[in-house]
């Protein structure tokens, strides 16, 4: 039985940051491991609602008060089981989700800070490498049938290993020297050390899952060989079509580039150095992108922005300015506006945030400056309003507001626009929709026996919809395949985030 007053003796506590100067000057996690008092006494804060909204809260239908109350109890063999029954990757999560089960806690209905719903999943993640080092579990008969999962992110691998262990014969096929898609090269080691991907990926590949990088579907092997290799085909290729911004005068400036492009130059480095092979930051044709003594400009407010903030920390920035269109939100929930228990627009500080730099929020750029030789110099930004009329945003700029903020280094980082327009589409008869992202039946196809999971069919979102679309749509083809039971699907391709109605 859950302590029932646990939250009324014990107050929201995570472990403490490691201090800035430390961090900022490696590339390892920010968080330090809770350590078992800690975590143990979190987990008491859990009231094992009678309706758990933390469910509601979760895509992956996480049970969250039963694991919450196995640790309390120090129960952590069960707690390893109770988690992994409903998610493949917890490490990844419990390190990167932006927590929407926390916001939608009972126990915010009543003031109370949220249980630490998302510090319990990692305890429990890490104590399962600990205690048996992830041990594959491959299936006891093979099915004799064939799926071939296009992308290496969170969504293909959750399919994969769903797949593989209900006796399918499963090949990964990634274009990147390295399977993990955006968990390899877009999020920076600091929030989540590439080890724990490796781990998940000897556990997958002792279950019986084949990696193949450095291929390209759609041109280094065709759809109609995938097809004709394989008896289904899953896409799950991302959403990594970066928006831009190209009518801004001065956008062709030497030293203003897409946010990724930074992300991934600097990822590769620390991989590299890693491997004991040091390298420098650099775009694929050889130009560096490095923050090293520069004056960074960071446009937009979201992800991948405080990524960049975390990163030009890291490689010595002069100076890091992050620029966002719309007004600073609140610093606690509006409840008006985004009632109990729907995700909160309030401001969000990432650890980057608190190791330096300036946001500016309510500011639009209107140039970037050249320095007279073709590179950026400044850039030249005013105050806006922003306001929705006819579902149409509208920027209007204060007049007599503009000023210049100096920039060697401009980041882009103002969102993504639906997966990429890439050779594949056309070859499996898909297209993107309005979103740019790819529509599919109930059943998760796109096209006959070919499937599409994660941000190629829901957009940019997050790891923990990657990873219940990827077991969803893995569920699908397995039912497609005539496979026997069912798999679990937690989502529907028509799913939505918890919203007031
Ligand atoms: C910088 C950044 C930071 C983020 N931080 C967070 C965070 O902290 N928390 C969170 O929950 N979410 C975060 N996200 C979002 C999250 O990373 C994505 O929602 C998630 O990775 C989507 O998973 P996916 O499997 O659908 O696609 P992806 O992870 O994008 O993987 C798609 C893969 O498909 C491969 N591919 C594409 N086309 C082909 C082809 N033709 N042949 C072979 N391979 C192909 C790509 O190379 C890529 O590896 C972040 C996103 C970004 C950009
Ligand atoms: S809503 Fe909060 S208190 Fe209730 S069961 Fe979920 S985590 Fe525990």
């Amino acid at each position: 039985m859950p302590d029932p007053n646990g939250f009324l003796r014990y107050d929201r506590r995570l472990p403490a940051r490691r201090p800035v100067p430390v961090r900022i000057s490696d590339w390892r996690e920010v968080y330090p491991p809770a350590g078992e008092e800690l975590i143990r006494e979190q987990a008491t804060r859990c009231m094992d609602c009678g309706i758990p909204f933390c469910h509601d809260g979760c895509p992956l239908g996480n049970r969250i008060p039963d694991w919450n109350d196995l640790v309390r109890t120090a129960n952590w063999d069960a707690a390893v089981e109770s988690l992994h029954a409903t998610n493949n990757f917890p490490e990844f999560t419990g390190r990167l989700c932006p927590a929407p089960c926390e916001a939608a806690c009972v126990l915010g209905l009543g003031g109370q800070q949220p249980v630490t719903i998302k510090q319990v999943e990692v305890e429990i993640a890490d104590a399962a490498v600990a205690r048996d080092g992830l041990r594959p579990r491959p299936a006891s008969v093979s099915t004799g049938r064939s799926v071939a999962v296009v992308g290496s992110g969170p969504a293909g691998l959750a399919a994969a290993q769903q797949l593989a262990r209900a006796g399918h014969t499963v090949t990964v096929y990634e274009r990147d020297d390295a399977i993990g898609g955006l968990l390899r090269y877009g999020i920076p080691d600091f929030k989540l050390e590439k080890q724990h991907i490796d781990k998940r990926l000897a556990q997958l590949t002792a279950e019986g899952v084949r990696f193949r990088t450095g291929v390209e579907v759609g041109v280094d092997v065709t759809a109609e060989q995938l097809r004709a290799e394989h008896d289904a085909v899953l896409l799950a290729c991302g959403a990594l079509q970066g928006r831009d911004t190209p009518e801004t005068p001065g956008r062709p400036l030497r030293g203003v580039h897409q946010a990724m492009a930074h992300l991934v130059a600097a990822n590769r480095v620390v991989a590299a150095a890693g491997d004991g092979k040091p390298a420098l930051a650099t775009l694929p044709d050889g130009t560096p992108i490095d923050a090293a003594g520069k004056h960074v400009v960071i446009i937009g407010g979201g992800d991948t922005a405080a990524d960049c903030l975390g990163v030009a920390h890291r490689q010595g920035a002069a100076g890091v300015h992050q620029l966002d269109l719309y007004p600073q939100p609140p610093g606690e929930r509006d409840a008006e506006r985004d009632p109990w228990p729907t995700w909160p627009w309030v401001l969000r500080n990432y650890p980057a945030h608190e190791e330096g730099g300036e946001r500016v929020f309510a500011v639009a750029v209107q140039e970037f400056v050249d320095d007279g030789t073709g590179q950026v110099r400044a850039v030249r930004i005013a105050e806006v309003t922003v306001e929705k009329v006819d579902g149409r945003r509208i920027v209007t700029a204060l007049p007599g507001s503009e000023r210049e903020i100096p920039a060697d280094l401009v980041l882009l980082a103002i969102g993504f626009e639906g997966t990429e327009e890439q050779p594949l589409l056309a070859q499996f008869g898909v297209t993107r929709n309005r979103r740019g992202a790819i529509d599919s039946g109930p059943d998760w196809q796109a096209a006959d026996g070919v499937f599409v999971a994660g941000d190629m069919h829901r957009g940019a979102s997050l790891i923990v919809w990657a990873i219940a679309e990827g077991r969803a749509a893995a569920a699908a083809i397995h039912t497609y395949l005539g496979g026997v039971g069912d798999l679990p699907a937690p989502v529907d391709p028509a799913r939505q985030p918890l919203a007031a109605r």
